[in-house]
């Protein structure tokens, strides 16, 4: 819309065709969109979008509390509901991710195809370190980590057999960084990143897109750290088109990790630094002093490089033997 467009648009059927264009929604009518956790928070707010913008949904959700005990039907069958009331078409399935073949079945059985899966459903179990049990351990690694890889691996043939599909897998800011009283959910959280990044490669040829969110959101899992007051600004509806754009035909994206919350979205990468050589020959052996002597040069972030594949990030190695063989 700079100066001289609005100049050429005269023409009153012009100006209609590009407002049009401009107004055009992204919709999803004929796709079938798997949401796990879809019974509250995140997952429902997704689940509302797809179906309001034509998709054919299956609502997820086990029904059990916070930290993974029990279970209720009635999580699902609340925003299956609430679908079918907007006029949108939904079906639920109860079953956990543990079983993610279940809920695939769910989409084949009732729309016969399935387009895209987002991976959401969630637990915690958050315990300091040294009080931590193995089932605290266990719980969160099967739930957020087996449960993604049962319900990807169950899609994934049928994402190959027609040539698209779109995944999303749900990461977490203590994935990334860490976080205290978090050991067992940031490792859950960030060998979902690992499980992305690959995927992503895999699927590509395919016309698989496999990509990574970060959220923050007032839901039930956050009761206690975000505090009500900024509930408002943290609604988990703030966060669904962003998650609804990169399950989108048109959304080229693919193996990102994106950051959002709060009308606001970012994307991470792997950042690493220049380094530095700890032998001047081929013949030398590395010795601790080196290493120590050039710590600041190892860690110094300052011309730091952005590797997206493993090529890239071990040719680095090849490089820096072939400088040592050539003697510069
Ligand atoms: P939520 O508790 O409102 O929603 C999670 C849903 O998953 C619940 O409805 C729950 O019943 C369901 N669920 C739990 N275990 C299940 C299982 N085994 N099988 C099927 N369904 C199951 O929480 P939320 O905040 O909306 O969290 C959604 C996802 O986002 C989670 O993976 C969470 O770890 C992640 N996340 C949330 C935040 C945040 O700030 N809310 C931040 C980072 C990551």
């Amino acid at each position: 819309s700079n100066q001289s467009n609005r100049i050429s648009v005269s023409d009153s059927s012009v100006s209609r065709a590009v407002t049009d264009n401009m107004n055009r929604l992204l919709r999803f009518d004929g796709r079938v969109v798997v949401v796990t956790g879809a019974g509250g928070g995140l997952g429902k707010a997704y689940a509302l979008l797809f179906a309001g913008r034509g998709a054919s949904v299956v609502v997820n959700d086990l029904g059990g509390n916070p930290h993974g005990d029990g279970k209720d039907a009635r999580a699902a069958d609340k925003v299956v509901e609430e679908i079918r009331n907007q006029g949108g078409k939904a079906v639920a399935n109860y079953d956990s991710v543990t079983n993610g073949e279940n809920i695939i079945k769910t989409a084949l059985d009732n729309f016969g195809r399935v387009d895209v899966l987002v991976n959401n459903a969630g637990i915690l179990r958050d315990r300091s370190f040294a009080k931590m049990t193995d089932s605290d351990w266990d719980l969160i690694q099967q739930v957020h980590l087996q449960g993604a890889f049962k319900t990807t691996r169950a899609a994934w043939e049928h994402f190959r057999n027609q040539k698209y599909g779109r995944i999303i897998n749900t990461a977490s800011t203590a994935g990334v960084l860490g976080n205290f009283g978090q050991a067992n959910y940031a490792a859950a959280k960030a060998g979902l990143i690992g499980f992305s990044n690959t995927l992503s490669k895999e699927g590509a040829k395919f016309n698989i897109h496999t990509n990574t969110i970060v959220p923050v959101a007032g839901s039930r899992l956050t009761e206690g750290i975000i505090p009500p007051d900024l509930h408002a600004g943290f609604r988990p509806d703030l966060i669904a088109p962003v998650v609804a754009w990169l399950c989108h035909e048109n959304c080229d994206e693919n193996g990102v990790i994106i950051e959002t919350a709060a009308g606001y979205a970012m994307k991470y990468v792997w950042e690493r630094s220049k380094g530095a050589f700890l032998r001047t020959k081929l013949t030398e052996d590395v010795e601790i002093e080196t290493v120590r002597d050039k710590w600041g040069e190892i860690a110094d972030m300052t011309e730091s490089e952005r590797p997206t594949n493993i090529n890239e990030a071990i040719g680095k190695f090849a490089e820096a033997l072939e400088k040592l063989e050539s003697g510069n």
